[in-house]
This record gives structure tokens, sequence and C-alpha cells, in this order.
């Protein structure tokens, strides 16, 4: 990688090789917490992302890398090292490009370095089934990898959400194609980096393109080379992936917005519930995180003492720049979102009763950044604007229900099906609750937790497939039946 002057300068990573875009086009990235210039990335030409392709595929057709899981496991725990080890330095660029807390930044190193680890442990562990179909048929069930996979990552947990892809696909035998957001490319080249140190990652296997989604990123999708896209993004984005992955028939994955419903019963232990439901609206992200509880349902007869804890704690959030010490949340990551949420805080004006925050915050340095004050909407109908569409903003909208049944209709009032969360002390409550919500994912008396181990992914317009877990892993193999007649 070259460093120009102070400002690093990234490049493409395509067959083992760093090299500008074809077009010697660059992006500038800015802090949307103070606006410094923090790194230039490549504006990669659709060309690059073809080139990509090329290169994995040889490597995929060329590379013993799908039938050595030996080397794949040694070369994805060697790459959790690295990256757990880089925590110090790596987690202050996440923040500096993305704006989240330091303290969040680094969580997320670490999430995507246990995930890469929990998958370098199942790397030798790909197998298939084999049994007797007849007295004299033997079935032989492999689990193949698909072969060439472009990941499609957003810019909001950029490397968390880049290696619950990645790990799996690497795992499973695959060549693939990074294409991370034009907004964050910076903490995955890094991360590249760390790939092309390990001799066990033959050269092809991993490539990276920077570059704009509407035409280098298609480009990944619509090539017919690849054989499966696997894209963490807006659930439009999505339906346009599906749309030009059905030209050439191939596999999608596809992990998408949310409007996570927190519902919290009368008997809930309150004070964990309102911390609950502040954490569990992703505040600290400015709310910009897809399994965002960005619904709480409110049982009717706690309503009034629940919304005044819940305005007290988040009017005590500490906003600022992510690296300053004590910082509870960050800013939005850019202009276009800020007005954005602008815009539909002024929407929830109109639809909602305004419980506090409903203005940017501009006091001192915040001046530089795009902070928006936390905000919450009381009272929100359940077909209001803000309780329907994903803002990805610090915008929490608080509804009411009545009962058991009420709770699970207005969880269920979206089109999204990503992640619930349950409060109650009544167990059996709470599993007849999680079974009736529509979503990949329920908490009961937590929210937001996940583990490399457990699986998650969308019901409805939140998804199609499953990341994380031996289901996540399953997503990147074909089965091949080999039938022998004995
Ligand atoms: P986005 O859909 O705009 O972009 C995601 C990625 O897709 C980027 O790399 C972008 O360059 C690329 N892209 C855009 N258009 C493309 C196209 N036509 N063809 C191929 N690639 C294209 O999303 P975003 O704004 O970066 O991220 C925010 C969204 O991501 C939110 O909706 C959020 O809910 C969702 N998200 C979902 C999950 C999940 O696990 N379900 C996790 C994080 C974020």
């Amino acid at each position: 990688m070259a460093i120009a002057e102070a400002v690093k300068t990234y490049q493409n990573y395509i067959g083992g090789e760093w090299r500008d875009a074809e077009n010697g086009a660059t992006l500038e990235i800015h802090d949307p917490g103070n606006g410094e210039l923090v790194y230039r990335a490549p504006n990669s030409p659709v060309e690059d992302a073809g080139r990509a392709v090329d290169a994995a595929k040889y490597a995929a057709e060329n590379t013993d890398w799908g039938d050595n899981p030996h080397a794949r496991a040694t070369a994805l725990y060697k790459l959790a090292q690295a990256l757990r080890s880089s925590t110090d330095w790596l987690a202050p660029l996440l923040t500096r490009e993305g704006g989240k807390p330091l303290s969040v930044s680094r969580a997320e190193v670490l999430r995507a370095s246990d995930a890469i680890e929990y998958y370098a442990g199942l790397a030798r562990n790909v197998y298939g089934r084999s049994t007797m179909l007849a007295p004299d048929s033997l079935a032989i069930l492999l689990r193949e990898p698909i072969g060439v996979v472009s990941i499609i990552v957003p810019w909001n947990m950029a490397l968390s959400l880049l290696t619950r892809s990645l790990a799996p696909a690497l795992a499973a035998g695959n060549a693939v194609i990074i294409k991370p957001s034009s907004v964050t490319p910076g903490a995955t080249a890094e991360f590249v980096a760390m790939i092309d140190a390990i001799p066990e990652f033959p050269r092809g296997v991993v490539n990276l393109v920077v570059g704009p989604g509407s035409t280098t990123g298609a480009e990944l999708v619509r090539h017919p080379d690849v054989d499966m896209v696997a894209f963490t993004g807006d659930t439009g984005t999505g339906k346009e992936i599906m749309r030009m992955a059905a030209d050439t028939l191939k596999k999608v994955g596809l992990e998408l917005g949310g409007k996570s419903p927190n519902i919290v019963f009368a008997d809930a232990d309150f004070d964990r519930a309102v911390r609950g439901a502040l954490n569990g609206a992703s505040m600290f992200h400015a709310g910009q995180v897809c399994i965002a509880g960005s619904r709480v349902l409110v049982e009717e007869s706690i309503h009034d003492r629940f919304v005044d804890k819940l305005a007290e704690l988040t009017k005590r959030m500490r906003l600022g720049h992510g690296l300053q010490e004590g910082v509870q949340a960050g800013p939005v990551i850019n202009e276009g979102q800020l007005n954005r949420v602008m815009g539909y805080i002024e929407v929830g004006k109109s639809e909602a009763e305004l419980l506090t925050g409903g203005q940017r915050a501009t006091e001192g340095e915040l001046a530089k950044g795009f902070f928006i004050q936390p905000t919450i909407f009381d009272r929100v109908p359940v077909n209001a604007t803000i309780a329907q569409d994903e803002i990805f903003g610090p915008v929490l909208s608080v509804l009411t229900f009545r009962d058991e049944e009420d709770a699970a209709e207005v969880a269920n009032s979206t089109v999204y099906g990503l992640a619930a969360a349950v409060w109650t002390s009544d167990i059996t409550r709470a599993l007849r609750v999680a079974k009736k919500v529509k979503s990949g994912l329920v908490w009961v008396n937590t929210f937001g937790k996940l583990f490399a181990a457990g699986e998650m992914g969308g019901y409805k317009q939140s998804g199609i497939g499953r990341q994380y877990g031996l289901e996540g892993l399953w997503e990147y193999t074909e089965m091949k039946h080999i039938n022998v007649q004995l």
C-alpha cells in the first residue's frame, strides 16, 4: 500500500497484488465526527471488478484451497489472531471512518476475530452425509464450495458484517471478492493486508475492489463467473441484487433492513427493560444498526413511568467524536444521511408526540460533524411512517399494546422481520410471544447479543438465508450427490 504524506491512499487487492483503480480514480474519506480527511481509496470502474472475478475464478479452479481444509483452518486461525492483536490501532480507524464510539469499534474488531476463529474450527468439519438408498445403491452427499462468491458490505459495521460472510465462505473453500462500502473501505483494506501477509491464503482466493455500488458492485452481481452473492445492506438494494442475479440464476444471500420491536410487558424488570430499550435503539451508533430496536412496544399500564425514565436516560447521553473519552453516541455517517433522518423527524412531528431530541446537535465541536440529538417519539400510531420505515438514525418510536395478542400483532405490523425482544418475568409468556413474532432472532430479557455460533437472519423483507452458526456455513456450500451402484 502506498503512503502519500500523512494521508494514506489505499488500493485494490486483485490476484495477490495491490493496484490502483484501472482509471486511477480515488475517493476522499472524511471523518463524520469532525469533517477531517482520513484517507483516500480507489474509486474503481467495472473493469477492476471483472479482473477480480477472473482472479478469484482462477484461484478457485487452480489451487487446492477448496480441497484443503487443514490449510483453510490454519489460514483462518492466523487471520483471527492477526485481527485481534490489531485492535488497538484498527478500532480508532473504524471510529474515524464510521463515527461510532471507540468502545463500539473495539467490540466490533473482537466480534469479527471471534467469527473468524469460530469458522476456522469448522473448516475441517464441512461434512456431508452418506447412506444406503437401496440394497445396491450408496449415496455419498458431498458438501462442496460454491466457487466464486462476491461479498458486498455496507458501511455501518464494516468489519463485523464482512467477516460474518467472509469467514464461512472461506471455511467452506470458496474464493471471494470483497466490495466494501465506498464510504468506509479503509479498515477493510487494512484487514485484507493481514490476509496478504498469511502464506496459507493462495493468491486470488481473497480479492478487494473498492468502487461505486451501482456500477462496480452491480458488475460483481451480474458477472457470469460469480456463483453467489452475499449481500448485506438496504432492502431496496437487496431487491435490485436479486433481480440482477436472476439473469444468471446465481445464489443470493441477503441480510437487509429491519424495524425491530422491543416488547416490554408490565411484569418485566423495569430498570433493565428501560436500559435495554435505550441500548437496543443503538443510539451509540446514531441508530445505524440493522438490528436496532427502533420500535419500543410498552404495555399500556406502565407506559407513563416507562417513557419518563427512558427520556431521562436519553437526555443524559453524551454525544461527541467517538475517539473522545466518555462519549456515548456518535454522528450519522454523512450529510445525505443527516438530511434523510432530519426529514423523518419532521414527518414524525406531524405523526406523534416528540418526547425528547428532534434537532441537529451543533453545540461547540459538534457543529463540525453530523450529529443529531437522540430522539424519541411517543404515542406513535402503528401505521405511522416513523413506525414503518427503517430510518437508520437516532430515532426511537414508542407504541403501546393491551395484551399478548395485541403485542404480537403490533410487532408484526412492518414488512421487516430481522430481530425482536420480549421483556417479561413470565417465561412461558416470553416463549408464546417469541413464537408469534415473525423474526429471525428473538431475545428474551436482553437485546442485541450476537454470537458467532448463534444463527441470525431475516424473515419477510429482512432477507434470505442465515448468518453465523452452522447454518451460516452451509449457505456457502453446494450439495453434490454421488450415487454408487454396488
Ligand atoms: P446499501 O444497500 O446502500 O449499500 C450496501 C452495499 O451495496 C455497499 O457496498 C454499496 O456500494 C453496494 N451497492 C449499492 N447498490 C448496489 C447495486 N446496485 N449492486 C451491487 N451493490 C450495490 O446500504 P448501506 O446504506 O451501505 O447500509 C445501510 C443498510 O444496510 C440498512 O438498510 C441496514 O439495515 C442494512 N444492514 C443490514 C444488516 C443485516 O444484517 N441484515 C446489517 C447491517 C446493515
